[in-house]
């Protein structure tokens, strides 16, 4: 048996952001982690912090920019505190439209952001092409998001790794959690294949696998499943063929500080299933030569598929459950990565004011409980 102030189940970056942002409060953490912390959905990630290229509304999207705010000092206190550089590209993203149909989005998009007073600029085709010349001339035009940036995921999620480790918190690899324990009033720790955790606080934050830890009552279960992504590593024809992130309504192209370029994302519900198909790496190919005609001769580097952690109504899983002491951080979607900083702050003034900070309260396992969920309806809305 092992006590500490705190027990996080899962070690991906939203695990590890929150028990390195405790440990700086002074609270002892241990994360417990299936098998070796960031090898799941936070390293299968293209790395986006894309507030406005997902295209949201409402109280998401201003948990989406308030962490967003939040990165620079975040990724460089990362970086400071580990020596290691995550590479956060400040180029902007362009939202582009190839039909008609996407255009209307677009604009329907660029209207709204711009009313909520955002930077967002809309430009024509050929403008698109001032800034990424290798572009398709069927390119109509789009949105230029100075502020949606990218980080390296694969540098990043080691890093908050190594400061956890240097800031004391314990992490156990190998602990698979099996369930949470409660003394009737209050939980008390997790049980798990190497034995029994006590806590006076457990966070949940096991990605996709989140509902498969045993609970003391159904309803402290949240509705969390996962959503395959699959994803495709070329390498850039030369090293100045893109410079910033470039994405479509069918796609998404990623330039990484290694000379690679990331496609993405397949969004399909296959259950625990990270293969790749035929489908899946054609619709990859043909949604970014769509963009860039001139992909066809690039090498195909490596392909993956990692499992985001989906919810019923879309939207995050977050803050204190029924049962005092059991706490849920899950169901950040397609959104982990951008949201790391802010959850990891609200979550750690949870555990250590008990209270629920503003920006988290629409996000609450209770919202489940009645009726009428619907899935992309905004909680609060
Ligand atoms: C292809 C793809 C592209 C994406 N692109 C972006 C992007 O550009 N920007 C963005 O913001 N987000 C993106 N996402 C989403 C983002 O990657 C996820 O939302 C985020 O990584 C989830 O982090 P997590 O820590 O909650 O889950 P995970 O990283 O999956 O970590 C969960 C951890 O819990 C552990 N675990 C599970 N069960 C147990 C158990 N019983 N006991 C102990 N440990 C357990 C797992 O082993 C795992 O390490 C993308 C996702 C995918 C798949």
């Amino acid at each position: 048996m092992s006590t500490s102030d705190v027990i996080i189940i899962g070690g991906g970056i939203t695990g590890l952001s929150l028990a390195r942002e405790l440990a700086r409060r002074a609270v002892t953490v241990t994360v417990l982690e299936h098998a070796h912390p960031g090898r799941e959905a936070s390293w299968a990630s293209a790395g986006m912090l894309a507030p406005q290229g997902e295209l949201s509304e409402g109280p998401f999207l201003a948990l989406c920019l308030a962490s967003n705010r939040l990165y620079p000092d975040f990724r460089a206190a990362v970086e400071e505190e580990t020596g290691i550089r995550c590479y956060h590209r400040e180029a902007g993203t362009l939202a582009l439209a190839v039909t008609e149909a996407d255009e209307a989005e677009f604009r329907h998009t660029y209207d709204r952001q711009r009313a909520d007073g955002l930077a967002v600029e809309w430009i024509s085709g050929e403008d698109a092409r001032q800034y990424e010349p290798a572009l398709s001339a069927r390119v109509r035009g789009g949105m230029f998001l100075p502020d949606d940036t990218h980080v390296e995921n694969r540098l990043l999620v080691p890093a908050l790794e190594q400061s956890c480790r240097q800031l004391g918190v314990q992490i156990v690899c190998g602990a698979h959690v099996i369930r949470v324990l409660s003394d009737g009033a209050r939980a008390t720790g997790v049980d798990t294949i190497l034995g029994r955790y006590d806590a006076g606080t457990v966070v949940n934050a096991a990605g996709c696998w989140s509902a498969t830890i045993g609970v003391p009552d159904e309803a402290l279960r949240p509705p969390v499943f996962p959503v395959r992504g699959q994803m495709l590593a070329i390498s850039l024809p030369a090293p100045t063929f893109l410079s910033r992130v470039v994405r479509s309504p069918r796609s998404y192209l990623v330039p990484r500080h290694d000379g690679r370029l990331f496609l993405g994302a397949t969004m399909e519900e296959v259950g625990f299933d990270k293969r790749n198909t035929v489908w899946g790496i054609n619709k990859l190919l043909t949604g970014a030569q769509e963009l860039f005609p001139d992909l066809q001769r690039c090498a195909i580097q490596e392909m993956w598929a990692g499992l985001r952690p989906g919810s019923a109504d879309h939207y995050p899983v977050l803050g204190a459950t029924a049962l005092p002491g059991y706490l849920l951080v899950t169901g950040v979607f397609r959104n982990g990565l951008l949201l790391a900083p802010v959850l990891a702050k609200t979550m750690a003034d949870l555990v250590t004011a008990g209270q629920t900070p503003a920006l988290i309260a629409p996000f609450s396992l209770a919202r489940f409980a009645g009726e009428g969920v619907v899935a992309g309806k905004i909680p609060g809305a």
